[in-house]
Protein backbone atom coordinates (compact mmCIF):
# COMPACT_ATOMS: atom_id res chain seq x y z
CA UNK A 1 0.00 0.00 0.00
CA UNK A 2 1.79 3.18 -1.03
CA UNK A 3 0.83 6.46 1.06
CA UNK A 4 1.20 10.19 -0.04
CA UNK A 5 4.02 12.49 1.45
CA UNK A 6 2.67 16.49 1.40
CA UNK A 7 4.71 19.42 1.95
CA UNK A 8 2.23 22.44 1.07
CA UNK A 9 3.41 26.26 0.87
CA UNK A 10 6.57 25.92 2.46
CA UNK A 11 8.56 28.95 3.13
CA UNK A 12 11.56 30.00 4.90
CA UNK A 13 13.91 32.76 6.02
CA UNK A 14 17.52 32.99 7.26
CA UNK A 15 18.98 36.78 7.90
CA UNK A 16 18.74 38.27 4.27
CA UNK A 17 17.51 35.18 2.20
CA UNK A 18 14.40 33.95 1.37
CA UNK A 19 15.52 30.27 0.92
CA UNK A 20 12.21 29.01 0.31
CA UNK A 21 9.03 30.66 -0.87
CA UNK A 22 5.57 28.60 -1.13
CA UNK A 23 6.71 25.59 -2.21
CA UNK A 24 4.79 22.41 -2.64
CA UNK A 25 6.08 18.75 -2.63
CA UNK A 26 4.50 15.72 -2.95
CA UNK A 27 5.17 12.00 -3.57
CA UNK A 28 4.44 8.59 -2.66
CA UNK A 29 6.10 5.55 -0.45
CA UNK A 30 7.38 2.98 -3.21
CA UNK A 31 8.23 6.09 -5.38
CA UNK A 32 12.21 7.21 -6.36
CA UNK A 33 11.34 11.17 -6.68
CA UNK A 34 14.00 13.10 -7.92
CA UNK A 35 14.42 16.83 -6.59
CA UNK A 36 16.45 19.06 -9.02
CA UNK A 37 17.27 22.57 -9.56
CA UNK A 38 20.86 24.50 -10.33
CA UNK A 39 22.72 25.08 -6.77
CA UNK A 40 20.93 27.57 -4.69
CA UNK A 41 17.51 26.60 -5.91
CA UNK A 42 16.43 25.15 -2.34
CA UNK A 43 16.54 21.61 -2.61
CA UNK A 44 18.83 21.18 0.32
CA UNK A 45 16.71 23.46 2.37
CA UNK A 46 12.99 21.86 1.30
CA UNK A 47 15.05 18.77 2.77
CA UNK A 48 15.94 20.01 5.73
CA UNK A 49 12.95 21.21 6.83
CA UNK A 50 11.34 17.58 6.24
CA UNK A 51 14.03 16.04 8.35
CA UNK A 52 13.41 18.31 10.29
CA UNK A 53 16.45 20.70 10.84
CA UNK A 54 14.15 23.88 11.13
CA UNK A 55 12.00 24.58 13.39
CA UNK A 56 10.82 28.32 11.88
CA UNK A 57 9.30 27.29 8.39
CA UNK A 58 6.12 27.72 7.58
CA UNK A 59 3.90 25.96 5.86
CA UNK A 60 2.31 22.23 6.32
CA UNK A 61 3.54 18.36 5.67
CA UNK A 62 0.98 15.99 5.40
CA UNK A 63 1.46 11.89 5.58
CA UNK A 64 -1.47 9.55 4.79
CA UNK A 65 -3.91 12.18 5.38
CA UNK A 66 -2.15 12.69 8.71
CA UNK A 67 -1.05 16.43 10.20
CA UNK A 68 2.76 16.15 10.98
CA UNK A 69 4.36 18.68 12.95
CA UNK A 70 7.98 18.14 11.94
CA UNK A 71 9.96 21.01 13.98
CA UNK A 72 12.90 18.52 15.12
CA UNK A 73 14.80 15.68 13.62
CA UNK A 74 13.49 13.35 16.26
CA UNK A 75 9.81 14.42 15.01
CA UNK A 76 10.90 13.34 11.36
CA UNK A 77 12.64 10.04 12.47
CA UNK A 78 9.26 9.67 14.07
CA UNK A 79 7.56 9.82 11.56
CA UNK A 80 9.98 7.73 9.44
CA UNK A 81 11.66 10.05 7.51
CA UNK A 82 15.34 9.76 7.29
CA UNK A 83 18.18 12.02 5.31
CA UNK A 84 21.90 11.27 4.11
CA UNK A 85 23.54 14.39 3.84
CA UNK A 86 26.32 14.91 1.77
CA UNK A 87 28.82 15.15 3.89
CA UNK A 88 29.41 11.45 5.17
CA UNK A 89 32.06 11.83 7.40
CA UNK A 90 30.38 14.47 10.06
CA UNK A 91 27.45 11.86 10.32
CA UNK A 92 29.93 8.98 11.37
CA UNK A 93 32.19 8.10 14.06
CA UNK A 94 35.63 7.16 12.58
CA UNK A 95 37.26 5.05 15.14
CA UNK A 96 34.17 3.08 15.75
CA UNK A 97 32.99 0.25 13.96
CA UNK A 98 30.62 -0.62 11.34
CA UNK A 99 27.94 -2.09 13.27
CA UNK A 100 28.52 0.41 16.12
CA UNK A 101 27.93 3.17 13.40
CA UNK A 102 24.91 1.34 12.12
CA UNK A 103 23.57 1.26 15.59
CA UNK A 104 25.01 4.56 16.87
CA UNK A 105 21.24 5.72 17.80
CA UNK A 106 20.34 2.13 19.14
CA UNK A 107 23.22 1.71 21.21
CA UNK A 108 23.08 5.24 22.45
CA UNK A 109 19.61 4.84 23.49
CA UNK A 110 20.32 1.35 25.28
CA UNK A 111 23.15 2.84 27.50
CA UNK A 112 20.54 5.78 28.58
CA UNK A 113 18.48 3.04 29.89
CA UNK A 114 21.69 2.03 31.53
CA UNK A 115 21.28 -1.76 29.74
CA UNK A 116 24.43 -2.84 28.17
CA UNK A 117 24.60 -3.91 24.52
CA UNK A 118 25.69 -7.39 23.85
CA UNK A 119 28.64 -6.78 21.04
CA UNK A 120 27.79 -10.11 19.91
CA UNK A 121 24.30 -9.35 19.40
CA UNK A 122 25.37 -5.59 17.91
CA UNK A 123 27.30 -7.60 15.10
CA UNK A 124 24.76 -9.58 13.92
CA UNK A 125 22.22 -7.35 14.19
CA UNK A 126 24.27 -4.79 11.49
CA UNK A 127 25.24 -8.39 10.07
CA UNK A 128 21.47 -8.98 8.96
CA UNK A 129 21.16 -5.47 8.38
CA UNK A 130 23.34 -5.23 5.44
CA UNK A 131 22.77 -8.80 4.32
CA UNK A 132 19.25 -7.58 4.24
CA UNK A 133 20.51 -4.54 1.80
CA UNK A 134 22.99 -7.06 -0.25
CA UNK A 135 25.99 -5.03 1.50
CA UNK A 136 28.56 -7.17 1.68
CA UNK A 137 31.00 -5.56 4.32
CA UNK A 138 32.75 -6.44 7.37
CA UNK A 139 30.79 -5.22 10.71
CA UNK A 140 34.18 -5.18 12.53
CA UNK A 141 35.87 -2.56 10.31
CA UNK A 142 36.79 0.51 11.61
CA UNK A 143 34.62 3.23 9.71
CA UNK A 144 37.71 5.26 9.39
CA UNK A 145 39.24 2.84 6.94
CA UNK A 146 36.33 2.55 4.31
CA UNK A 147 35.48 4.34 1.19
CA UNK A 148 33.54 7.31 0.77
CA UNK A 149 30.87 5.09 -1.27
CA UNK A 150 31.11 2.52 1.89
CA UNK A 151 30.40 5.44 4.52
CA UNK A 152 27.45 5.95 2.29
CA UNK A 153 25.97 2.92 2.54
CA UNK A 154 26.86 2.54 6.28
CA UNK A 155 24.65 6.05 6.26
CA UNK A 156 21.70 4.46 4.44
CA UNK A 157 21.80 0.97 6.33
CA UNK A 158 21.84 2.94 9.64
CA UNK A 159 18.80 4.93 8.30
CA UNK A 160 17.09 2.19 6.93
CA UNK A 161 17.28 0.24 10.25
CA UNK A 162 15.18 2.63 11.94
CA UNK A 163 11.67 1.98 10.49
CA UNK A 164 12.08 4.24 7.29
CA UNK A 165 9.48 5.17 5.29
CA UNK A 166 11.18 8.22 2.89
CA UNK A 167 14.92 8.10 2.65
CA UNK A 168 16.22 11.41 1.64
CA UNK A 169 19.88 10.78 -0.12
CA UNK A 170 21.23 14.92 -0.99
CA UNK A 171 23.62 14.76 -3.95
CA UNK A 172 24.38 11.05 -3.12
CA UNK A 173 26.42 10.09 -6.21
CA UNK A 174 28.60 13.36 -6.49
CA UNK A 175 31.49 12.23 -5.38
CA UNK A 176 31.23 8.34 -6.13
CA UNK A 177 32.55 6.52 -9.24
CA UNK A 178 30.72 4.75 -11.92
CA UNK A 179 30.60 1.73 -10.21
CA UNK A 180 29.73 2.85 -6.93
CA UNK A 181 26.92 4.59 -8.60
CA UNK A 182 25.78 1.19 -10.06
CA UNK A 183 26.04 -0.04 -6.72
CA UNK A 184 24.15 2.71 -5.01
CA UNK A 185 21.02 2.66 -7.93
CA UNK A 186 20.77 -1.22 -6.80
CA UNK A 187 20.13 -0.36 -2.77
CA UNK A 188 17.79 2.37 -3.91
CA UNK A 189 15.81 -0.22 -6.43
CA UNK A 190 16.25 -2.36 -3.61
CA UNK A 191 14.60 0.14 -1.02
CA UNK A 192 11.84 0.90 -3.42
CA UNK A 193 10.76 -2.76 -3.76
CA UNK A 194 10.91 -2.44 -0.14
CA UNK A 195 8.13 0.57 -0.49
CA UNK A 196 10.60 3.09 0.83
CA UNK A 197 9.98 6.67 -1.11
CA UNK A 198 13.47 7.68 -1.79
CA UNK A 199 14.15 11.26 -2.82
CA UNK A 200 17.23 11.85 -4.96
CA UNK A 201 18.97 15.02 -5.11
CA UNK A 202 21.40 15.08 -8.19
CA UNK A 203 22.08 17.83 -11.13
CA UNK A 204 23.10 14.77 -13.63
CA UNK A 205 20.32 14.62 -15.35
CA UNK A 206 20.59 11.14 -17.15
CA UNK A 207 21.12 9.84 -13.56
CA UNK A 208 17.63 10.73 -12.42
CA UNK A 209 16.01 9.50 -15.90
CA UNK A 210 17.86 6.05 -15.51
CA UNK A 211 16.17 5.52 -11.78
CA UNK A 212 13.68 7.92 -10.88
CA UNK A 213 9.80 7.23 -11.44
CA UNK A 214 9.12 11.01 -11.13
CA UNK A 215 11.28 14.73 -10.79
CA UNK A 216 10.39 17.91 -9.21
CA UNK A 217 12.37 20.73 -10.23
CA UNK A 218 13.27 24.04 -8.07
CA UNK A 219 14.03 27.48 -9.03
CA UNK A 220 15.03 30.66 -7.01
CA UNK A 221 13.46 28.83 -3.79
CA UNK A 222 10.38 28.00 -5.77
CA UNK A 223 8.50 25.30 -7.12
CA UNK A 224 8.56 25.14 -10.63
CA UNK A 225 7.22 21.60 -12.19
CA UNK A 226 6.68 17.94 -11.17
CA UNK A 227 6.54 15.93 -14.13
CA UNK A 228 6.64 11.85 -14.32
CA UNK A 229 10.37 10.55 -16.05
CA UNK A 230 7.86 9.04 -19.03
CA UNK A 231 6.40 11.62 -19.75
CA UNK A 232 9.92 14.41 -20.09
CA UNK A 233 13.30 14.66 -21.27
CA UNK A 234 16.34 16.50 -20.24
CA UNK A 235 15.84 19.25 -22.55
CA UNK A 236 12.49 20.33 -21.04
CA UNK A 237 13.95 19.46 -17.50
CA UNK A 238 17.08 21.76 -18.18
CA UNK A 239 14.36 24.81 -19.53
CA UNK A 240 12.65 24.41 -16.10
CA UNK A 241 15.98 24.78 -14.15
CA UNK A 242 17.25 27.63 -16.09
CA UNK A 243 13.40 29.43 -16.82
CA UNK A 244 15.20 29.39 -20.53
CA UNK A 245 15.07 27.09 -23.59
CA UNK A 246 18.23 24.95 -23.51
CA UNK A 247 19.98 26.62 -27.01
CA UNK A 248 20.00 29.80 -24.87
CA UNK A 249 22.35 28.42 -22.73
CA UNK A 250 25.23 28.78 -24.78
CA UNK A 251 26.61 32.64 -25.41
CA UNK A 252 25.91 34.10 -28.70
CA UNK A 253 29.40 34.03 -30.41
CA UNK A 254 30.44 37.40 -31.95
CA UNK A 255 34.45 37.03 -31.26
CA UNK A 256 36.91 38.30 -33.79
CA UNK A 257 39.26 35.87 -34.73
CA UNK A 258 42.81 37.30 -35.03
CA UNK A 259 46.45 35.53 -35.81
CA UNK A 260 48.13 32.16 -34.52
CA UNK A 261 49.24 32.75 -30.72
CA UNK A 262 50.06 29.37 -29.93
CA UNK A 263 51.34 26.78 -32.04
CA UNK A 264 52.37 22.97 -31.56
CA UNK A 265 54.19 21.03 -33.70
CA UNK A 266 54.54 17.20 -33.37
CA UNK A 267 53.91 17.33 -29.23
CA UNK A 268 54.69 14.30 -28.20
CA UNK A 269 54.53 13.42 -23.98
CA UNK A 270 56.29 10.38 -23.18
CA UNK A 271 52.93 8.05 -22.45
CA UNK A 272 49.65 8.68 -24.27
CA UNK A 273 50.71 11.72 -26.56
CA UNK A 274 52.09 11.53 -30.60
CA UNK A 275 52.97 14.00 -32.68
CA UNK A 276 50.24 16.08 -31.84
CA UNK A 277 49.68 19.07 -34.19
CA UNK A 278 47.46 22.10 -33.18
CA UNK A 279 47.16 25.31 -33.18
CA UNK A 280 45.29 28.57 -31.97
CA UNK A 281 44.69 32.15 -32.97
CA UNK A 282 43.81 35.15 -30.73
CA UNK A 283 39.83 35.17 -30.17
CA UNK A 284 39.36 31.59 -31.25
CA UNK A 285 37.96 28.85 -29.29
CA UNK A 286 39.12 25.72 -30.26
CA UNK A 287 37.99 22.14 -29.04
CA UNK A 288 39.68 19.18 -27.60
CA UNK A 289 37.13 16.67 -28.26
CA UNK A 290 37.55 12.74 -26.82
CA UNK A 291 36.44 10.35 -25.01
CA UNK A 292 37.79 9.76 -21.58
CA UNK A 293 41.28 8.76 -21.43
CA UNK A 294 42.17 10.02 -25.23
CA UNK A 295 44.96 12.14 -23.70
CA UNK A 296 42.77 15.28 -23.37
CA UNK A 297 44.20 15.80 -19.78
CA UNK A 298 47.95 15.24 -20.87
CA UNK A 299 47.52 17.68 -23.48
CA UNK A 300 46.67 20.49 -21.19
CA UNK A 301 49.06 19.29 -18.71
CA UNK A 302 51.50 19.27 -21.69
CA UNK A 303 51.32 22.67 -22.96
CA UNK A 304 51.34 23.90 -19.20
CA UNK A 305 54.73 22.44 -18.75
CA UNK A 306 53.42 19.84 -15.90
CA UNK A 307 53.94 16.94 -18.44
CA UNK A 308 57.34 16.18 -19.57
CA UNK A 309 57.82 16.63 -23.28
CA UNK A 310 59.71 13.47 -25.46
CA UNK A 311 59.11 15.61 -28.52
CA UNK A 312 57.89 18.59 -30.82
CA UNK A 313 57.75 22.19 -30.16
CA UNK A 314 55.15 24.90 -28.61
CA UNK A 315 55.80 28.37 -29.94
CA UNK A 316 53.86 30.97 -28.63
CA UNK A 317 53.32 34.48 -30.43
CA UNK A 318 56.75 33.36 -32.32
CA UNK A 319 58.59 32.49 -29.40
CA UNK A 320 60.02 28.75 -28.96
CA UNK A 321 58.59 28.28 -25.96
CA UNK A 322 60.71 25.62 -23.03
CA UNK A 323 58.29 24.71 -20.99
CA UNK A 324 59.84 23.06 -17.74
CA UNK A 325 57.26 23.73 -15.19
CA UNK A 326 53.77 25.45 -14.71
CA UNK A 327 55.89 28.01 -13.31
CA UNK A 328 57.23 29.17 -17.20
CA UNK A 329 54.02 28.79 -18.44
CA UNK A 330 52.58 31.67 -16.14
CA UNK A 331 55.01 33.51 -16.82
CA UNK A 332 55.20 33.42 -20.45
CA UNK A 333 51.30 34.17 -20.39
CA UNK A 334 49.45 30.71 -20.56
CA UNK A 335 46.43 29.55 -17.84
CA UNK A 336 45.56 26.09 -17.12
CA UNK A 337 42.29 25.51 -14.95
CA UNK A 338 42.75 21.84 -14.61
CA UNK A 339 40.17 18.89 -14.32
CA UNK A 340 40.97 18.32 -10.97
CA UNK A 341 40.49 21.15 -9.27
CA UNK A 342 40.04 20.55 -5.81
CA UNK A 343 43.56 18.99 -5.67
CA UNK A 344 45.56 20.93 -8.59
CA UNK A 345 43.46 24.32 -9.24
CA UNK A 346 42.45 26.19 -6.26
CA UNK A 347 43.18 25.73 -3.05
CA UNK A 348 39.88 24.77 -1.18
CA UNK A 349 41.48 24.97 2.69
CA UNK A 350 41.93 28.59 2.08
CA UNK A 351 39.55 31.42 1.24
CA UNK A 352 38.02 32.78 -1.94
CA UNK A 353 39.42 36.02 -1.55
CA UNK A 354 42.88 34.22 -1.21
CA UNK A 355 42.22 32.07 -4.54
CA UNK A 356 40.86 34.35 -6.83
CA UNK A 357 43.70 37.08 -6.16
CA UNK A 358 46.66 34.63 -6.45
CA UNK A 359 48.59 35.67 -3.13
CA UNK A 360 49.36 32.64 -1.65
CA UNK A 361 50.64 30.63 -4.91
CA UNK A 362 53.64 30.52 -3.77
CA UNK A 363 56.32 30.18 -7.36
CA UNK A 364 53.56 32.25 -8.43
CA UNK A 365 53.72 34.95 -6.00
CA UNK A 366 56.07 37.01 -8.11
CA UNK A 367 53.38 37.05 -11.14
CA UNK A 368 51.10 39.28 -8.93
CA UNK A 369 53.70 41.07 -6.96
CA UNK A 370 52.38 44.20 -8.21
CA UNK A 371 48.70 43.44 -6.21
CA UNK A 372 48.73 45.25 -2.75
CA UNK A 373 46.53 43.87 -0.14
CA UNK A 374 43.67 46.39 -0.28
CA UNK A 375 43.61 46.00 -4.38
CA UNK A 376 43.66 42.08 -3.59
CA UNK A 377 40.30 42.82 -1.79
CA UNK A 378 38.63 44.96 -4.15
CA UNK A 379 39.67 42.83 -7.50
CA UNK A 380 38.14 39.73 -5.00
CA UNK A 381 35.16 41.46 -4.41
CA UNK A 382 34.80 42.18 -8.38
CA UNK A 383 35.62 38.92 -9.46
CA UNK A 384 33.23 37.42 -7.03
CA UNK A 385 30.29 40.27 -8.38
CA UNK A 386 31.43 39.60 -11.95
CA UNK A 387 31.48 35.36 -12.14
CA UNK A 388 28.44 35.30 -9.95
CA UNK A 389 30.05 33.07 -7.27
CA UNK A 390 27.45 32.20 -4.12
CA UNK A 391 29.55 32.58 -1.80
CA UNK A 392 28.35 34.26 2.10
CA UNK A 393 31.75 36.28 1.85
CA UNK A 394 35.05 36.70 0.27
CA UNK A 395 36.46 35.16 3.33
CA UNK A 396 34.76 31.65 3.05
CA UNK A 397 36.79 28.38 2.39
CA UNK A 398 36.59 27.38 -1.04
CA UNK A 399 36.02 23.88 0.00
CA UNK A 400 32.34 25.32 1.48
CA UNK A 401 31.12 26.26 -1.88
CA UNK A 402 29.40 24.17 -4.78
CA UNK A 403 30.96 22.70 -7.38
CA UNK A 404 30.04 24.93 -9.60
CA UNK A 405 31.53 28.30 -7.40
CA UNK A 406 34.82 26.30 -7.04
CA UNK A 407 34.86 26.30 -10.55
CA UNK A 408 34.43 30.28 -11.09
CA UNK A 409 36.52 30.77 -8.60
CA UNK A 410 39.36 28.57 -10.16
CA UNK A 411 38.43 30.59 -13.60
CA UNK A 412 38.56 33.82 -11.89
CA UNK A 413 42.01 33.16 -10.45
CA UNK A 414 43.03 33.43 -13.94
CA UNK A 415 41.16 36.43 -14.93
CA UNK A 416 43.70 38.21 -12.86
CA UNK A 417 46.55 37.12 -14.19
CA UNK A 418 45.45 38.06 -17.38
CA UNK A 419 47.53 35.31 -19.83
CA UNK A 420 47.06 34.93 -23.73
CA UNK A 421 45.93 31.54 -23.54
CA UNK A 422 43.56 29.62 -21.46
CA UNK A 423 43.36 26.31 -21.07
CA UNK A 424 40.52 24.86 -20.19
CA UNK A 425 40.24 21.06 -19.06
CA UNK A 426 36.29 19.75 -18.31
CA UNK A 427 35.55 22.84 -16.73
CA UNK A 428 31.90 21.62 -16.18
CA UNK A 429 32.94 18.50 -14.77
CA UNK A 430 30.71 18.34 -11.42
CA UNK A 431 28.82 21.55 -11.87
CA UNK A 432 25.06 22.11 -12.29
CA UNK A 433 23.48 23.95 -14.98
CA UNK A 434 23.53 27.37 -13.71
CA UNK A 435 26.71 27.64 -13.21
CA UNK A 436 27.71 25.77 -16.90
CA UNK A 437 25.93 29.13 -18.28
CA UNK A 438 27.81 31.54 -16.67
CA UNK A 439 31.25 29.64 -17.24
CA UNK A 440 30.24 29.54 -20.93
CA UNK A 441 29.68 32.87 -20.81
CA UNK A 442 32.92 33.86 -19.08
CA UNK A 443 35.06 31.86 -21.33
CA UNK A 444 32.88 33.56 -24.15
CA UNK A 445 34.27 36.90 -23.04
CA UNK A 446 38.00 36.06 -22.96
CA UNK A 447 37.75 35.17 -26.56
CA UNK A 448 35.74 38.52 -26.96
CA UNK A 449 38.61 39.74 -25.14
CA UNK A 450 41.13 38.44 -28.07
CA UNK A 451 42.57 35.64 -25.77
CA UNK A 452 43.41 32.20 -27.22
CA UNK A 453 41.45 29.46 -25.83
CA UNK A 454 41.25 25.59 -25.65
CA UNK A 455 38.61 23.93 -24.43
CA UNK A 456 38.78 19.63 -23.73
CA UNK A 457 35.85 18.62 -23.10
CA UNK A 458 34.21 14.79 -23.33
CA UNK A 459 30.90 16.26 -23.77
CA UNK A 460 30.25 17.00 -26.92
CA UNK A 461 27.41 19.35 -26.92
CA UNK A 462 29.78 21.91 -25.42
CA UNK A 463 32.16 21.16 -27.83
CA UNK A 464 29.71 22.37 -30.78
CA UNK A 465 28.14 25.20 -28.45
CA UNK A 466 31.06 27.17 -27.60
CA UNK A 467 33.80 26.23 -29.65
CA UNK A 468 35.18 27.69 -33.24
CA UNK A 469 37.04 24.79 -34.37
CA UNK A 470 37.78 21.14 -33.35
CA UNK A 471 40.37 18.78 -33.19
CA UNK A 472 39.17 15.20 -32.11
CA UNK A 473 41.59 13.24 -29.68
CA UNK A 474 41.72 9.53 -29.96
CA UNK A 475 44.43 7.22 -28.00
CA UNK A 476 46.91 9.73 -28.14
CA UNK A 477 46.61 11.27 -31.97
CA UNK A 478 44.33 14.09 -33.53
CA UNK A 479 42.41 12.41 -35.57
CA UNK A 480 40.07 15.30 -37.37
CA UNK A 481 40.25 18.79 -37.49
CA UNK A 482 37.20 20.33 -38.04
CA UNK A 483 35.50 24.09 -38.22
CA UNK A 484 32.29 23.61 -35.59
CA UNK A 485 30.12 24.51 -37.52
CA UNK A 486 30.72 22.29 -40.33
CA UNK A 487 30.69 19.24 -37.97
CA UNK A 488 28.11 17.91 -35.32
CA UNK A 489 27.95 15.79 -32.01
CA UNK A 490 27.49 12.65 -34.32
CA UNK A 491 30.46 12.96 -36.50
CA UNK A 492 32.87 14.15 -33.55
CA UNK A 493 31.52 11.08 -31.61
CA UNK A 494 32.07 8.63 -34.56
CA UNK A 495 35.64 10.00 -34.43
CA UNK A 496 35.89 10.09 -30.81
CA UNK A 497 35.91 6.46 -30.88
CA UNK A 498 38.32 5.65 -33.48
CA UNK A 499 36.61 5.70 -36.68
CA UNK A 500 37.81 6.47 -40.01
P1 LIG B 1 20.46 23.87 -3.10
O1 LIG B 1 20.53 22.71 -2.16
O2 LIG B 1 19.34 23.78 -4.09
O3 LIG B 1 21.76 24.14 -3.80
P2 LIG B 1 20.11 25.41 -0.69
O4 LIG B 1 18.85 24.87 -0.15
O5 LIG B 1 21.37 24.92 -0.09
O6 LIG B 1 20.14 25.20 -2.26
O7 LIG B 1 20.12 26.99 -0.58
C1 LIG B 1 19.03 27.81 -0.95
C2 LIG B 1 19.30 29.24 -0.56
O8 LIG B 1 19.14 29.40 0.83
C3 LIG B 1 20.70 29.71 -0.89
O9 LIG B 1 20.62 31.04 -1.32
C4 LIG B 1 21.41 29.62 0.44
O10 LIG B 1 22.46 30.54 0.51
C5 LIG B 1 20.30 29.93 1.41
N1 LIG B 1 20.48 29.26 2.71
C6 LIG B 1 20.33 27.94 2.95
N2 LIG B 1 20.56 27.66 4.25
C7 LIG B 1 20.89 28.83 4.83
C8 LIG B 1 21.22 29.21 6.18
N3 LIG B 1 21.29 28.32 7.16
N4 LIG B 1 21.48 30.52 6.39
C9 LIG B 1 21.40 31.43 5.42
N5 LIG B 1 21.09 31.13 4.14
C10 LIG B 1 20.83 29.86 3.84
MG1 LIG C 1 22.17 21.37 -1.78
Amino acid sequence: MSATLEMKDISIEFPGVKALNQVDFSMKTGEIQALIGANGAGKSTLMKVLSGAYDHYTGEIWFDGQNLKIRSPKNAQDAGIQIVYQEVDTALIPYLTVAENILLLDTVHNMGRKQWMKWKNLHQKAAEILANMNISLSTKKLVSELTLAEKQMILIARAVSNQCKFLILDEPTAPLSHTETTELFRIVRDLKEKNVGVIFISHRLPEIFEICDEVTVMRNGEFVAKKKIVDTTSDKVVEYMLGQKLEEQFPVKNNHIGNTVLEVNGLSDQGKIKDLHIHVKAGEIIGIAGLVGAGKTELCKALFGSEKLAAGEVILNGHTLKLKSPYDAVKKGIALVPEERRKEGILVLESVETNLTAANLGDFTKVFSFLNRKKEKETAKQLVRRLGIKTPSEETKVQNLSGGNQQKVAIGKWLVAEADVYIFDEPTKGVDVGAKKDIFELINELANRGKAIIYASSELSEIIGITDRVYVLYDGKSVKEVETNLTNEEELLFYSTGGR
